[in-house]
């Protein structure tokens, strides 16, 4: 596969996607408040290439010439250091959705309810940030295309921007890295909320109803434009 290649230039296009690459970087270590070790790997898109974590290593220990740019098609196009493991999934998902940056942690609670192969519904109106439940997504081998479909099938499905990955994850999207972060925290909040209740008893899910009401509210939720300026 391309991004193993070792025919690969490591110094090639050193200035491509620098904004993306500087962004990684940035959040990179945002990984570290949500998934244990090594595990997880976020990207941000520009146009058709995707700026991605570099694979195994800690997320403080690269910099922006080291994080590697791959195609949507997942040749590698440079950087010093090879990319994720999940490049299908990435790529896979901005190929089905085109949102501008991608999150995958091993969070503990989303991956709790990853192992009790649960999807999340909506207990909690803050879900909206994301759609109205987190699907689960079908078991495949990390890092494999089998995965990446699964997901992107999972989610089209539920028109959700995240997904609760078998056994293994959580994947969220979002317009931009800052945005798909934060949103990551909130289904990971979310998850451990229903598993809290759902210790106590069987926690009450919002209806479609109630979910679309929340969906308008959202869209004029927080600091609006002024008008004047
Ligand atoms: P990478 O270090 O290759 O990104 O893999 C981590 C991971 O979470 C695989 O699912
Ligand atoms: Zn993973």
């Amino acid at each position: 596969m391309s991004r193993e290649d070792p025919d690969f230039d490591a110094n090639a296009n050193p200035d491509l996607l620098r904004d993306a690459r500087g962004a990684v970087v940035e959040y990179a270590p945002a990984l570290a408040d949500l998934t244990p070790g090594r595990t997880g790997n976020l990207s941000v898109r520009e146009g058709d290439a995707v700026a991605v974590t570099p694979t195994g290593v800690p997320y403080d220990s690269f910099d922006a010439t080291d994080v590697p740019v791959v195609s949507l098609e997942g040749e590698r196009l440079a950087g010093r250091m090879a990319p994720s493991s999940e490049v299908p999934m990435h790529t896979g998902i901005y190929k089905h959705d085109r949102p501008g940056a991608i999150v995958h942690t091993h969070s503990p609670w989303a991956t709790t309810m990853a192992t009790l192969h649960r999807k999340l519904p909506p207990v909690h109106y803050m879900i909206a940030a994301v759609g109205r439940e987190v699907p689960l997504a079908d078991y495949a081998p990390y890092g494999t295309e089998e995965l990446a479909a699964n997901v992107v099938a999972a989610m089209a499905e539920a028109d959700s921007d995240a997904a609760i990955l078998a056994n293994h994850g959580l994947v969220v999207t979002g317009p931009d890295i800052e945005t798909a972060v934060e949103n990551t925290h909130h289904v990971e909040d979310l998850c451990r909320l229903y598993l809290r209740a759902s210790a106590v008893g069987e926690p009450h899910v919002l209806s479609d109803e109630q979910m679309a009401t929340v969906e308008e509210r959202f869209e004029s939720y927080g600091q609006q434009p002024n008008d004047d300026s």
